[in-house]
């Protein structure tokens, strides 16, 4: 019982030892949990939605729908609009009782008055039937022969049919029956509607039939172009969607409304709304009543329904893409940034660990060596003498690492100053050499400077530079185990100075060299793991070539060596003034 207990605490403390370990998997699984989950969930519900959007043409069909309604809305308008003229003519017909001089006057002062009817007649059972036609217009031979084909036709259906004609207009609302047909012109067919109606304020026992027909030049030319043009100004004003435009065309001679037309003339356009271009409409609809053997039409001026779903589906699907690109990216760059700081937070801990060492070791030994000396035990000169060395140099080291830690700390606070002074470079280079000479020598370097002594005096902050100096032969003595040079070389070129460190030691992996620049980092190699270090000082150096308006760089091959290069700009001299202190913020 009691040991499986103790598993299970061993267990939970592994793990959360394990959660509390991995910031970074922890951060990304919350992050997964908390954002990408429910955004690729609704990415992919989006992807499916539209795809079947896609599949079921569900915009297609919505678009169709809404035709066939402004279609049928149309042909209601049009409809009233033929109407209300035949109305309006009938209310001032003739009485059949009148004269028939009389009858005949009225008739033509009724074409004088209406434009746009070709003829107008009047049937009575026992007076006759009067048949008047646009006196203007009988010298147009194929008008002449419509007049004398109606009046034939007209008097014959009515000399033998009337009742029955009578008896179903009577069963009609509006007391008028349409009959739709084409009359033959110079350029090929014209359609024409006839109207027949029975003449109000008369007993309908009464055998009287009357009606007009409407103008074939004028429907085609007149009627339908404005009432197109018309729906469709009301239609745009509604909703300003894509531009709209409408047909009027011979139905197919197979539909119950194509009669009398030869097949080639089907389907061919009667007249059009302005935006109309070739093509086939989209949705049309067969007139029934008053427009019979003609089509009404509708499509989007230079687009069509499949086209517009097409884009429509296709916008969709690039919104979502750009949509899930964004998210990876975003998820990308915090992964990126919730690793530098764990990968920061590593290097600051690793750090404090390094830095207490550093101090502990050189430490130890100056009170080792002294407490030793202090007995008075050594014996032999030069024994005391390497004793006292080795305090000295320990001590140089600790002061090195301690100045490197308290610029760092002033870098990181904004609060580094530097003081610029006319200096020459040449000697302050040689003099940071010499004290360091004896620390070569004693790590067994071949040391080559090679210092160009005719360097005018250049503004710098005299420790900083001294202090870079240090830290980069620093690295090279710490960095190298083989071959150990050490070559420091000073030269002008190009309106800048140039301080180099070259060194025949293990050298930066090419993916690291840009890395050591920055604060705490420290390369992987084995022998930098060995070597006490705290990966401050390539950051300093940087910061301090920086506040100099200068640079530093790396040139390295694995295995081979480093050089390490400062650059200062020259004309510094001439920008500053002498002895003036630069606040340089971190
Ligand atoms: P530290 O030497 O205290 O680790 P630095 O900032 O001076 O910190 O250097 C950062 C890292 O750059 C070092 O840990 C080492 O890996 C690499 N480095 C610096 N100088 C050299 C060199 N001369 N040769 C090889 N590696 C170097």
């Amino acid at each position: 019982m009691e040991a499986r207990s103790g598993e299970r605490r061993r267990r939970s403390d592994r793990l959360r030892r394990f959660w509390s370990g991995n910031k970074r998997i922890r951060l990304m699984l919350t992050l997964a949990l908390a954002v990408m989950l429910p955004a690729a969930a609704l990415i992919y519900l989006n992807f499916y939605q539209l795809k079947s959007l896609k599949r079921e043409k569900v915009l297609e069909s919505a678009i169709h729908s809404d035709f066939h309604q402004m279609l049928a809305i149309a042909e209601k308008q049009i409809n009233h609009k033929a109407y209300a003229t035949t109305e309006g003519v009938r209310d001032v017909f003739p009485s059949p009782d009148a004269e028939k001089e009389d009858k005949l006057l009225k008739l033509d002062w009724i074409l004088s008055k209406h434009p746009e009817l070709a003829h107008v007649f009047l049937f009575e059972a026992d007076r006759g039937f009067l048949f008047r036609s646009q006196p203007q217009r009988m010298n147009d031979p194929y008008f002449l022969e419509e007049h004398q084909r109606l009046e034939k036709t007209f008097r014959g259906w009515f000399t033998f049919e009337a009742k029955t004609m009578l008896e179903g207009l009577h069963k009609r609302k509006r007391r008028t029956s349409w009959i739709g047909e084409w009359g033959k012109r110079a350029d090929g067919y014209a359609y024409m509607t006839t109207a027949f109606f029975s003449l109000p304020r008369l007993s309908q026992s009464r055998m009287v039939i009357a009606g007009a027909t409407f103008d074939a030049e004028y429907l085609k030319e007149s009627f339908f172009p404005q009432m197109l043009d018309a729906l469709i100004a009301y239609k745009l004003g509604e909703d300003g969607g894509n531009p709209l435009a409408m047909v009027v065309y011979a139905g197919d001679p197979d539909d119950a409304g194509g009669y009398g037309l030869t097949p080639g003339h089907a389907n061919k356009p009667l007249a059009a709304s302005a935006g109309w271009t070739e093509g086939k409409p989209e949705v049309s609809r067969n007139f029934a009543d008053v427009f019979e053997g003609l089509t009404l039409g509708i499509k989007f001026q230079g687009t069509s329904v499949e086209a517009l779903g097409r884009s429509w589906v296709q916008r969709g699907f690039l919104a979502l893409g750009v949509l899930s690109l964004l998210l990876v990216g975003g998820l990308a760059l915090t992964y990126r940034s919730v690793s530098r700081e764990v990968a920061l937070a590593r290097l600051k801990s690793d750090f404090v660990s390094n830095v207490s060492h550093e101090l502990r070791t050189p430490l130890a030994l100056i009170r080792l060596y002294a407490e030793t000396l202090e007995l008075g035990r050594i014996k032999g000169q030069t024994k005391v003498e390497e004793y006292y060395r080795t305090i000295r140099t320990e001590s140089e080291r600790l002061t090195a690492l301690i100045n490197n830690i308290l610029d760092f700390s002033r870098i990181e606070a904004g609060r580094k100053e530097y003081d610029f002074r006319q200096t020459d470079v040449a000697e302050l280079v040689r003099n940071t050499l010499d004290t360091y000479r004896a620390q070569i020598d004693e790590h067994g370097f071949t040391f080559e400077q090679s210092i160009d002594s005719s360097i005018p005096p250049v503004q710098v902050d005299r420790e900083a530079i001294a202090r870079s100096l240090v830290n980069l032969v620093n690295n090279a003595l710490k960095y190298s185990d083989t071959e150990k040079f050490l070559g420091v070389k000073l030269y002008r070129a190009d309106g800048v100075l140039k301080l180099e460190v070259v060194d025949r030691g293990i050298g930066i992996a090419r993916n690291e060299q840009s890395k050591i620049f920055e604060k705490f980092y420290r390369a992987g190699n084995p022998l930098v793991h060995n070597t006490k270090g705290s990966g401050l000082g390539l950051s300093l150096v940087r910061h301090i070539a920086h506040a100099h308006g200068g640079e530093v760089e790396v040139e390295s091959t694995p295995g081979k060596g480093s050089t390490f290069t400062l650059t200062l700009p020259l004309d510094r001299a001439i920008q500053q003034p002498a002895s003036d202190a630069v606040r340089m913020a971190g």
